[in-house]
């Protein structure tokens, strides 16, 4: 895998470089089948995973950007967004000259499906406020995250996947999981997490609020709104990208003035350089 910059407007495109370069932009209406992570498809062509990837691009404030993969399958890495992260910041984020294009939302976007729920707001910058309800050892939990603060990259992205022991055989029976380890995620038994300590007393949540990033990254652009979300999971966090696009009178392309310079790396960016390739990134 291997990120490349892009013009300002182009936004997120996936490029399978062992399928002539066919590219797939990170939008809603390539969403495939989403179950324990996120996928884009077009024209059969298939993308998993994305998730992790796509939320550390938004957290680190970058809109344009090209990457290329030469198969179906995004690293897992440490089943964090961390390594991305640590990546993008060695290689350099350039600010462009456009301004910054975000879907601003205008009215409220909603969707319930028994007691989950997920909802979109108008706000100014981007807010989110994530609930989990899981069974034990995690139970309740809730955090509130507001993107302008510039603390993803040390509040969310160390925030690891996590599965529970019982589930993972299952899981894998039904081709859910590829190989989840004490490497790639937190993993749950009855005591609580069997593989070392939590990088968080509430790592859980803070994992959630990085796969919504990432998969409300798929609205086309960064949202500028708050967002609300209750027991939701990845099927629910493109419900909500895939109605909200469908609602053209709830939402608008706006753009966004240059930010001022304490903000300078949340304006419209790329990644710089000729290429990034770092050695995190090609650990998986
Ligand atoms: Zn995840």
């Amino acid at each position: 895998m291997r990120l490349l910059p892009a013009p300002a407007g182009s936004g997120i495109v996936f490029r399978r470089t062992d399928l002539d370069n066919f590219e797939i932009p990170a939008t809603g209406r390539n969403v495939a089948k989403v179950s324990y992570a996120t996928s884009l498809m077009r024209q059969g062509v298939l993308i998993s995973t994305t998730e992790h990837l796509l939320s550390a691009l938004i957290g680190m404030g970058v809109d344009n950007v090209i990457v290329e993969l030469d198969n179906l399958e995004l690293p897992i890495l440490d089943g964090s967004a961390l390594p991305y992260v640590q990546a993008f910041l060695s290689a350099g984020i350039r600010t462009q000259r456009r301004r910054r294009e975000t879907v601003r939302v205008l009215r409220p976007v909603e969707v319930r499906e028994g007691d989950k729920f997920i909802g979109v707001y108008p706000g100014t910058g981007y807010s989110i406020r994530y609930a989990i309800d899981f069974p034990s050892p995690i139970g309740h939990q809730s955090a509130s995250v507001d993107l302008a603060a510039e603390t993803y990259g040390t509040e969310i992205a160390p925030a690891r996947t996590f599965g529970y022991k019982g589930d993972e055989k299952r899981l894998r029976d039904m081709g859910l999981i590829r190989g989840a380890s004490a490497e790639n995620a937190i993993i749950l038994g009855a005591k609580g997490p069997e593989n070392g300590p939590l990088r968080f007393p509430d790592e859980y949540v803070r994992h959630k609020v990085l796969d919504l990033i990432g998969d409300l990254a798929l609205a086309g652009r960064r949202i500028e709104g708050h967002v609300v979300a209750q027991r939701a999971g990845h099927a629910m966090h493109t419900a909500l990208v895939s109605r909200l696009l469908k609602d053209r009178s709830a939402w608008e392309l706006a753009h966004v003035p240059m930010a001022e310079p304490v903000k300078e790396k949340e304006a419209q960016s790329a990644l710089t350089g000729d290429s990034l390739s770092t050695a995190a990134l090609m650990s998986a």
